[in-house]
């Protein structure tokens, strides 16, 4: 049995993961940059290391350090949470090697779902919907075109490592395309250290819909039904829900998404927590372009309408338990909404808002959640990503859920530093948000129609 966690990560997450150890009488132990000194999760955990200097690249990356801390403090399992070594499949052979239970899918499974190019190739053997595109990697520009001009313009150029919307452009004729290819490539291999990149059609004004998943070491397999994520920038994530507003329309379709988010989770041999990205266009027509090995930012939405605790279930998984419940056991009763809140100037085209909070006084009361670590007179340190928490809001209805996210970001009191509140207010007023209408292409839109100094 597990008796003791080591937390590789920070943050809110870090302090979600402490939370989930205490309440299943598990010893927590939090590793810290000197830089998170004055942290939540260094705060609360049942035991503390200090792992190396504010750099991820000195602390929480050195994989060395993290597992000397969990031989030194003795601890069962690591818990990865997400970003940093979370998606590392020799980190996960590391602990394993070490006798130190990893809390996340086999090493193989993240080392194949992590290719992204291999995860398609995988899932469609399963009869798995993919995005039309390259059979593998592209490297020869010559080649690249000929395959883009089959698939037809506009493509897209994803970088096989890819994450965090990084190593990746749209290009819509063989001009453009020569020189977005040697952007993608660059730009991943300076975030990842692998430039390859593969080509796929670029599905227009798509909406992100993503199903979880949870699969136990005895070969049960379930989903917790869908997540919501059209509304982003630059390709990453700013506001996520459950159920989506398209598949709440399309019970069938929802089905049949349900069912292909477990086909691929069996075909790439998994096991514990993860996440199965579709895109789907206005058709209804859905293809699967990626999994996330690992829990993600916005599992609370997921959480709040199954009532089953993600974290928890992670860890009964890695303990060897079996799934205490099937599918026809999960029920679907609320709507979800997750805002990011970032340290970010959204008047001022998102840069990013570091330094000391002032005064810090979070949202309550019926149907609020919030996960996060910000606090009064806490420094957010420059070092990592902007992220200072979520706000989660729930009820019977999304329309209740809308209503009372606008409700709860009115109540934030957030000195000293510039947040995403004011944006996110801004789009629970909108009306193409609150139809259920937004695609992927619903950010930029709203940005061009809508004066800055809504976000100030
Ligand atoms: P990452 O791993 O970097 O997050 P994903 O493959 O998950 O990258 O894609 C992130 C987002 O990029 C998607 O949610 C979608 O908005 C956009 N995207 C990715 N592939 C396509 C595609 N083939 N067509 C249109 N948009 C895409």
């Amino acid at each position: 049995m597990i008796q003791k966690i080591l937390i590789a990560n920070r943050g809110e997450i870090a302090l979600r993961i402490v939370r989930a150890c205490r309440e299943l009488g598990i010893k927590s132990l939090a590793v810290y940059s000197e830089a998170d000194v004055q942290s939540l999760h260094v705060q609360l955990a049942d035991e503390a290391i200090c792992i190396g200097g504010p750099k991820s690249a000195d602390s929480y990356l050195r994989a060395d350090r993290i597992i000397a801390a969990a031989e030194i403090a003795d601890v069962d399992a690591i818990h990865p949470g997400f970003g940093f070594l979370s998606e590392n499949a020799e980190f996960a052979e590391q602990c394993e090697s070490c006798n130190i239970k990893f809390i996340g899918p086999p090493a193989a499974a993240i080392r194949n779902m992590g290719d992204k190019a291999v995860a398609k190739e995988t899932v469609k053997k399963a009869g798995v919907p993919v995005v039309p595109g390259s059979d593998g990697t592209v490297s020869n520009e010559e080649d690249a075109v000929k395959i883009a001009r089959e698939i037809g313009y506009p493509v897209i150029i994803k970088a096989v490592a890819g994450g965090g919307g990084r190593g990746m452009r749209v290009a819509h004729n063989d001009i453009s395309f020569a020189k977005e290819m040697r952007v993608a490539s660059n730009e991943a291999e300076k975030a990842f250290g692998n430039g390859e990149v593969y080509i796929e059609k670029f599905v227009e004004n798509p909406r992100h819909i993503e199903f979880q998943v949870l699969a136990d070491s005895h070969g049960n397999v379930v989903h917790l039904g869908e997540r919501d994520c059209s509304i982003q920038r630059r390709h990453q994530k700013l506001i996520e829900e459950a159920p989506s507003p398209f598949l709440i329309a399309n019970p069938g379709l929802r089905k049949a998404m349900g069912d292909a988010a477990i086909n691929a989770t069996k075909a790439a041999d998994y096991e514990n927590a993860g996440t199965v990205e579709f895109l789907v266009d206005a058709k209804g027509d859905f293809y699967f372009i990626e999994m996330n090995t690992r829990i993600q930012v916005e599992h609370p939405v997921t959480e709040e309408v199954t009532g089953i605790d993600l974290i928890k279930q992670q860890i009964l998984i890695a303990n060897g338990e079996k799934l205490a419940f099937r599918q026809e056991d999960i029920t679907f009763e609320r709507h979800a909404i997750e805002c990011r809140i970032n340290a970010e100037d959204p008047a001022r085209n998102f840069t990013p808002s570091p330094g000391t909070i002032g005064l810090y006084y979070s949202p309550g009361g019926h149907g609020v959640r919030v996960d996060s670590h910000a606090y009064s007179g806490y420094q957010i340190p420059p070092y990592y990503d902007s992220m200072i928490g979520k706000l989660i809001c729930y009820g019977k209805t999304r329309e209740i859920a809308v209503q009372r996210t606008y409700r709860a970001l009115s109540e934030y009191l957030i000195r000293g530093i510039k947040t995403t509140i004011p944006l996110h207010k801004a789009i629970m007023q909108d009306p193409v948000f609150k139809e259920g209408k937004a695609t992927t292409a619903y950010m930029e839109d709203f940005l061009n129609r809508t004066p800055n100094d809504m976000f100030d």
